[in-house]
C-alpha cells in the first residue's frame, strides 16, 4: 500500500539539508518512494493519505548507545560516586532473562514514544532483548556484553564470547536486528578476550561496541600498566576498525583522535550521562573536524535517566557551546544532523536510514507544532533542539510500519508493558533497597 503524508514541514537531513516548508512524503511497504514540495506533486495513486497538520517531519532519531535491560536501575544511587561498582555490578547478579526482556520492551516503548526509531544496545541476555526488540518492532544493533567476571548470563569470565557464538549467527540477516559483540570496556577485559571479540566480529561481519576513555580509573590503569591511553592500547592490539562503535570517548588526546580517524572508528557521544556523572565533555568538535562519525547516545536509563534524544540535543548545545565559549559553535541544524544521519553513520546504516530520500527505509517521525511550547517557529531546527521535548512526538514510523499514532503505541499497551516489568522486578527491588540502605 502506498501512503502519502502531506501538510508537513519536512527536514530531509540529506547532504544539502534540503527543507520542504510545505512538503509531502510517499512511502510504500518499507521504502520511501518520493519526498518533495507539495506544490510539485500533480497527482498520486496513494491508497492512504495522512494530513500532517503542520507537523515537522524528519528522520527517526538514533540512539547510538544505551542499555535497554537497565530500566530497573533508574533513579538508583544517582548522586553516589562510583555508582557502577557500588550498585550496578552487584545488582546485575539479580538480572534474569525475563527481567531483561520486559525491561527492553519498556525501554523500546519509551524510545518510540520519544521518536527514537533505532538504537545500539549493550547488555546481558541479548537474545531475550532481541526477542523484545522484534516484538516491539524497532531497528537495533544488539551487543552481548563480554566482561572479565562471571555475570548474570554466564558462569565464567568472558563467557559473553561463548554466548555470542550462538546469539550472533541466530540473528544474522534479520531485517531490523543486527547482532553484535560488546566487550564492556578495555579495562574490564583481558587482552586475549578483546582480540578474540574483534576477530569474532570480523568473522561474522558484525559491529562491535564498547565503552572507551570514560572512567578516570580506566585512564590511570592504562597509563600505569602500559604508559598508553586506552585508545592507543586498543590500536596496539589491533582491536580498532570501522566496525567499532566506541561509547563516550571523553578523555582523548590529539593522538587518540588521529588514531580513531585512521581506523574510522565511530563514536557514540553521551553528553547527558557524561555530565551527570561529572566525567567531562568529550571533544566532539575536534573529532568531527578530523572526520570521525559521531552520534548521540543516552547511555542506559540509570546513567542518563532518559532514553530520549530531545533532552540530549539540548544538553549537547548547552555544554558544547559553553565549553567552546562560542554561541555559534553548533547551529541547531548540525545538532539535528548528529541525532539523525550522524547516528546512521555510526550504526553503519547511512545507506538505509538517517535521511529522507527515495530508496531509503521509511523510518521517520512527526513532531507536532500545536502545543504551547512549539509557537512560534522561525527555525524548525532550533524549534527541535531548544523548544521541543519528547512529548511533542506525535507519529512514528519504522520500516514503513506505524508504531506510534497520536502519541500512543499502536500495537502495544504501555501500561501492560509496565505492569509486566513491575511484576518481574520484585526480587530486584528488594536487593536494590538492601544495597541502598548499606
Ligand atoms: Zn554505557
Amino acid at each position: 500500500m502506498k501512503t502519502l503524508i502531506k501538510n508537513v514541514l519536512i527536514l530531509t537531513m540529506d547532504e544539502h539539508l534540503t527543507v520542504y516548508p510545505n512538503g509531502y512524503l510517499i512511502f510504500e511497504n518499507t521504502d520511501i518512494l518520493a519526498v518533495g514540495n507539495l506544490s510539485e506533486l500533480d497527482k498520486h495513486d496513494c491508497q492512504q493519505v495522512i494530513d500532517g497538520n503542520r507537523a515537522i517531519l524528519l528522520p527517526g532519531l538514533i540512539n547510538t548507545h544505551t542499555h535497554v535491560g537497565m530500566i530497573p536501575f533508574r533513579s538508583l544511587g544517582d548522586d553516589v560516586p562510583d555508582r557502577l561498582r557500588r550498585f550496578l555490578f552487584p545488582l546485575e547478579k539479580y538480572m534474569t532473562p525475563e527481567l531483561a526482556y520486559y525491561s527492553a520492551k519498556y525501554a523500546i516503548a519509551e524510545m518510540q514514544l520519544a521518536g527514537v526509531t533505532s538504537f545500539v544496545d549493550m547488555y546481558y541476555f541479548e537474545d531475550d532483548i532481541a526477542r523484545a526488540t522484534e516484538k516491539m518492532f524497532a531497528r537495533a544493533i544488539l551487543g552481548e556484553t563480554v566482561i572479565d567476571f562471571p555475570t548474570c548470563d554466564t558462569t565464567e569470565a568472558h563467557g559473553g564470547l561463548n554466548y555470542c557464538r550462538h546469539f550472533v549467527p541466530k540473528w544474522l540477516g534479520h531485517e531490523l536486528i543486527t547482532p553484535a559483540i560488546a566487550p564492556h570496556a578495555p579495562n574490564t577485559n583481558s587482552k586475549k578476550a578483546l582480540i578474540e571479540a574483534a576477530k569474532m566480529a570480523e568473522q561474522f561481519n558484525v559491529p562491535i561496541t564498547l565503552h572507551v576513555a570514560e572512567m578516570d580509573y580506566e585512564m590511570a590503569h592504562f597509563a600505569k600498566e602500559y604508559n598508553q591511553t586506552p585508545v592507543e592500547y586498543l590500536a596496539d592490539i589491533n582491536f580498532l576498525s570501522e566496525r567499532v562503535i566506541a561509547a563516550h570517548c571523553i578523555h582523548l588526546t590529539e593522538k587518540d583522535i588521529a588514531i580513531l580517524q585512521r581506523y574510522q572508528t565511530k563514536v557514540a557521544h553521551c553528553i547527558g550521562a557524561n555530565t551527570k556523572s561529572a566525567k567531562g565533555v568529550a571533544p566532539v568538535k575536534e573529532m568531527q573536524a578530523n572526520g570521525i562519525d559521531v552520534g548521540l547516545g543516552t547511555d542506559g536509563p540509570s546513567s542518563g535517566n532518559t532514553l530520549d534524544l530531545f533532552s540530549q540535543m539540548k544538553l549537547f548545545a548547552n555544554f558544547h557551546k559553553t565549553t567552546l565559549c562560542d554561541r555559534s559553535a553548533y547551529p541547531a541544524s548540525e545538532i539535528v544532523k548528529i541525532a539523525t544521519i550522524g547516528g546512521a553513520k555510526v550504526m553503519g546504516m547511512a545507506n538505509k536510514i538517517g535521511s529522507l530520500q527515495p530508496g531509503k527505509k521509511a523510518d521517520f517521525i512527526m513532531v507536532e507544532t500545536q502545543s504551547a511550547n512549539m509557537f512560534p517557529i522561525f527555525d524548525p531546527y532550533a524549534a527541535l533542539v531548544y523548544s521541543a521535548n519528547a512529548a511533542n512526538v506525535q507519529h512514528v514510523f519504522i520500516n514503513g510500519v506505524e508504531v506510534v499514532r497520536n502519541k500512543q503505541l499502536c500495537h502495544h499497551s504501555l501500561s501492560a508493558i509496565r505492569q509486566d516489568l513491575d511484576d518481574t522486578m520484585q526480587e530486584f527491588r528488594r536487593q536494590a533497597a538492601r544495597l541502598a540502605a548499606q
